[in-house]
């Protein structure tokens, strides 16, 4: 078996860059992500530098389709995608293609390697009724379900955020993204968001700006916020005793959203933040650790 670099070298050999004849290359492709070393579950920032001046920039990545913008602070197009919690250990082609004046096009293919994330299991108490909810409930739980549906069916073409995402919290964190949730002793599911250690009250901030879609209480999530920061790219709030918007508004990044609280499936106050990427959950904690450029 070859060194790593060496296999990598091969692979980037491999899918070199491909100009139509129409494209006089200038300079070379450059394309670097954030973070360095992807898992599956995470965020990324691909950062790229094309061989010509070009006017638009779309990619594709794990199956998901998404623009890149143009950046003056970094002379680059940069853009978001995420790594499903589905995905498995492998390398996969992220595909570039660029429009420039006139008829030039530019067309690209990069190998990414994606490993297996690590996480943990934890063990919860919960009340019983959130286990295995009461029949009384199932309607209320459909009708959620109902609702959660119709507002994940759309997203802003546009994006909307912009730089670095802010926390939602000034706290530490209680509970990580990925971790196996054992409640009351049985397996239910992956945890799909970042958990912030808040007393009830303590204020809730937009990570980034963007339009609320949703801000009502919900019998799992609570109090649950949510805003689409466009092309598919989602951030909730859970669990929260107090909404400070309302669905439709227009929120800057660090406006206040809500107060914490404990509503919901909660096992004391605390903050369940969530970000949600065409439908997939990715860990939040990678997100706040992005450095998007900032104009
Ligand atoms: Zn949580």
């Amino acid at each position: 078996m070859l060194p790593l670099h060496a296999r990598l070298s091969i692979l980037c050999f491999l899918l070199a860059a491909t100009l139509s004849a129409s494209a006089a290359p200038t300079r070379k492709w450059m394309v670097h992500w954030e973070p360095t070393k992807l898992g599956n579950g995470s965020p990324v920032l691909f950062e790229i530098t094309a061989p010509l001046q070009l006017t638009e920039l779309r990619g594709s990545f794990l199956g998901q389709e998404f623009s890149f913008r143009s950046s003056k602070a970094c002379h680059c197009w940069y853009g978001f995608a995420g790594v499903s919690l589905a995905t498995g250990p492998g390398t996969y082609t992220l595909r570039l293609e660029g429009k420039g004046p006139g008829e030039k096009e530019a067309t690209m293919s990069y190998a990414v390697a994606v490993a297996a994330a690590h996480y943990p299991t934890s063990a919860l108490k919960v009340a019983p009724g959130f286990v295995e909810p009461p029949k009384e409930t199932l309607a209320r739980i459909e009708e959620d379900q109902a609702t959660k549906k119709k507002v994940f069916a759309t997203t802003l073409p546009e994006t909307r955020w912009l730089g670095q995402f802010k926390p939602p919290a000034e706290a530490e964190v209680s509970g990580v993204f990925g971790s196996a949730r054992v409640f009351n002793g049985v397996k239910k599911s992956q945890h799909t968001g970042l958990d912030f250690r808040v007393t009830t009250g303590t204020p809730i901030t937009a990570t980034n700006s963007g339009t609320v879609i949703l801000a009502r209480p919900l019998y799992f999530e609570g109090n649950c916020v949510m805003i689409d920061h466009g092309q598919g790219l989602l951030t909730m709030y859970l669990h929260l005793s107090e909404f400070k918007v309302k669905e439709g508004d227009a929120v800057e990044k660090g406006q206040l959203l809500g107060m914490s609280g404990g509503t919901g499936r909660a096992t004391a106050p605390h903050l369940h933040f969530a970000v949600r990427w065409h439908g997939e959950y990715l860990d939040p904690r990678t997100l706040l650790e992005l450095h998007p450029p900032e104009n």
